[in-house]
């Protein structure tokens, strides 16, 4: 691995190809694993991503960049350095990046999972001598529902304020969260509206060809209006502020992984809390870990040493990768990591 990536100040850096993995700061050359703002870092003066995530990458990045798009599985060479992007299953365009140099193969998984979700290509494997995972969720408490249950119980919470005359208010992070929280509500219930910051990643999503039931924009309508069984997906960073004032009786639900943690939803103070992350679970993690069969595995952001030390208990060569690890417990410095894009607190 070492020959391949080092970790350094900036972030997992590529010799051969000279280049930046996920850069920590703006670099020249950064080869990037998903639109979130924790991976893809505004600034850079080059980026190379999957061509199915390029309508989200361009929505946040300044355009005096230059970007190189590639699809799933083609290759190219950068410098000395094969590299490739496999769906990663994690947002629209989420890719693990394939570097491969003389026969050695390294696998950068990004954030992933492997669950089903309409809104972007499920989670391949790929074969590799070292993997680099993400542990968001690397702990064994974490197991999530098959998709369709949470939305069974998201939809029926919203006929249960529909009749009780309520609107609702359902917070997921503005990209990928929020859209695949559209692909799974039920239009025939009622109408839904979006928040400014979530109508953004729906367009990129709509021109990108997937499918999403109809939404207004909530800054478009103006005036008196009865927003009663109306469902209003929002970015939780409005929640109990002023914004909120205008849809009169409201039940508010959050849509994260987080909220499997006890208190997470009562610290959050909304009426639900519907557990969906875009990150593998436990045993998903596992079974990721098997199925790509790397010699070593590298653990990185989130649960990486608690990850690492099972591994190696149960006989699979594993390190922790310094430098992205989260203190173990603290919820908040996670969601923000995921939850932070460009303009996601104005309305
Ligand atoms: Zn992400
Ligand atoms: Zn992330």
């Amino acid at each position: 691995m070492e020959q391949i990536l080092q970790s350094t100040p900036n972030g997992m850096y590529c010799a051969a190809g000279d280049f930046y993995v996920d850069p920590r700061l703006p670099v020249a050359r950064a080869v990037v694993t998903h639109a979130h703002s924790d991976h893809a870092r505004w600034g850079c003066e080059s980026y190379l991503a999957a061509k199915p995530g390029e309508n989200l990458l361009r929505l946040r990045m300044s355009s005096d960049a230059r970007f190189e798009f590639l699809p799933y599985g083609d290759a190219i060479t950068v410098g000395g350095v094969r590299v490739s992007f496999h769906p990663a299953g994690h947002i629209l365009g989420s890719a693990q990046v394939r570097l491969e140099v003389r026969g050695h193969v390294v696998l950068v998984t990004g954030d992933y999972k492997l669950g089903l979700d309409p809104t972007c290509d499920a989670w391949e494997p790929v074969t590799c001598h070292s993997m680099i995972t993400e542990s968001t969720f690397g702990l064994p408490i974490y197991r999530w529902q098959p998709q369709e249950m949470v939305f069974e119980s998201i939809n029926e919470w919203w006929r249960r304020c529909r009749e009780e005359g309520k609107c609702c208010l359902l917070y997921g992070y503005a990209v990928g969260k929020s859209q695949r929280l559209l692909a799974g509500l039920d239009p025939t219930i009622g109408k839904i509206y979006c928040h400014g910051a979530v109508e953004k990643g729906i367009g990129a999503y709509r021109r990108s060809g997937i499918a999403l039931p109809e939404t207004t924009y909530v800054g478009s309508i103006s005036g008196k209006h009865d927003w009663r069984g109306a469902m209003v997906v929002a970015v939780p960073s409005v929640h109990g502020t002023a914004w909120t004032k205008r849809f009169g009786r409201t039940s508010t639900a959050m849509a994260s992984g987080w909220m499997a943690v006890r208190g997470a939803r009562r610290r959050r103070s909304v009426d639900r809390g519907f557990v969906l992350s875009d990150h593998v679970d436990w045993p998903s993690l596992l079974t990721a870990i098997d199925a790509c069969n790397p010699e070593t595995v590298w653990v990185t952001h989130g649960y990486s040493a608690a990850v690492a030390r099972y591994l190696t208990e149960n006989g699979r060569e594993a390190r922790v990768l310094d430098g992205r690890g989260r203190i173990e417990g603290d919820e908040d410095a996670a969601d923000a990591q995921e939850s932070t894009l460009e303009g996601e607190v104005q309305p």
